[in-house]
């Protein structure tokens, strides 16, 4: 079957779409990402969605940028949304694109309800969030059978631009084998002491990926005890995912993109294979 007999939606003047762009690597795009792309006439997209991606667009297609980049001030959320609002009553086909799932941490869900509140009609599209696809380009599944049945997917940055309040530290600590972490290198720092506070062991280990699923992917190794001092001293600068869990073992068995330049995978790197094998 070839990909135009799969009957994609069309596009409908005075509609936006809401959709997420992957975590980087175009490849992770959805067909209807794509078919989104190649239909809008005006494109809002942030900072992460990448140049590769936006050259994605029909060639009429206007490009807004509605991020922060080199300092300047980003727009106010509600700017944001306002402005949706009108492009979409002006007649255009309006595809808003973030980074990752729009819905996952990507304030989707705000630009939705302006929408509604608008009368606006609108489809959500969509994406591969960096804390599921990100983790998959270093090797590290965010669940596994022998590590965790549980993960928990947390920002740690709120609107105030603090940790934010509202989560449980000591709960999280005791009830989240698997903790994948936004927008968390900042503060870093505080999130390691409320883990450590909260019980788990400074030995756990963990990883910081950096522009995952692009060419310059970067993966810190470390430790829960060590993590705040080793970020600080690599200068690994966001945006960055935090996982945190036994599940990071794993990588040294699956870390595919390694092993695309030359890197060794150990077969079994929690040592449970050949018990597996025996029962
Ligand atoms: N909606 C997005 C998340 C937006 S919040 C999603 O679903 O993925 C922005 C944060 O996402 C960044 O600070 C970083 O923590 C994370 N992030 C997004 N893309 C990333 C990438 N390619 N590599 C590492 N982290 C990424």
């Amino acid at each position: 079957m070839k990909l135009d007999q799969l009957s994609l939606p069309t596009f409908e003047p005075g509609w936006v779409w809401l959709a997420g762009a992957g975590p980087g690597d175009p490849g992770l795009l959805t067909l209807h990402a794509l078919n989104a792309l190649q239909q809008a006439d005006v494109l809002v997209y942030d900072a992460l969605v990448g140049d590769d991606i936006l050259k994605l667009v029909s060639e009429n297609c206007l490009l807004e940028y509605a991020g922060k980049r080199g300092g300047r001030p980003s727009p106010k959320q509600p700017d944001i949304s306002n402005r949706l609002v009108q492009l979409a009553r002006e007649g255009k086909k309006v595809l808003r694109l973030k980074g990752g799932d729009p819905l996952v941490f990507g304030r989707g869900g705000e630009e939705a309800l302006t929408l509604v509140e608008a009368g606006i009609p609108f489809r959500i599209i969509p994406g591969i969030s960096a804390g599921v696809g990100g983790l998959a380009y270093a090797g590290i599944p965010s669940t596994h059978r022998d590590t965790n049945h549980a993960v928990t997917f947390l920002t740690g940055h709120s609107a105030s631009g603090n940790v934010p309040d509202s989560i449980d530290w000591p709960s999280l600590a005791k009830g989240s084998p698997v903790i994948v972490i936004y927008m968390a290198l900042k503060h870093l720092p505080m999130i390691q002491q409320r883990l450590l506070d909260g019980g788990r062991s400074k030995d756990e280990p963990v990883a910081i990926i950096r522009n995952a699923t692009l060419d310059d992917q970067e993966v810190l190794e470390t430790t829960l005890g060590a993590c705040a001092e080793d970020v600080a001293k690599s200068g690994i600068k966001p945006p960055a995912m935090i996982v945190i869990g036994e599940v990071v073992r794993l990588r040294a068995a699956l870390d595919w993109v390694g092993a695309l330049s030359g890197r060794i995978l150990t077969a079994d790197p929690l040592g449970t294979r050949n018990q597996d094998l025996a029962v």
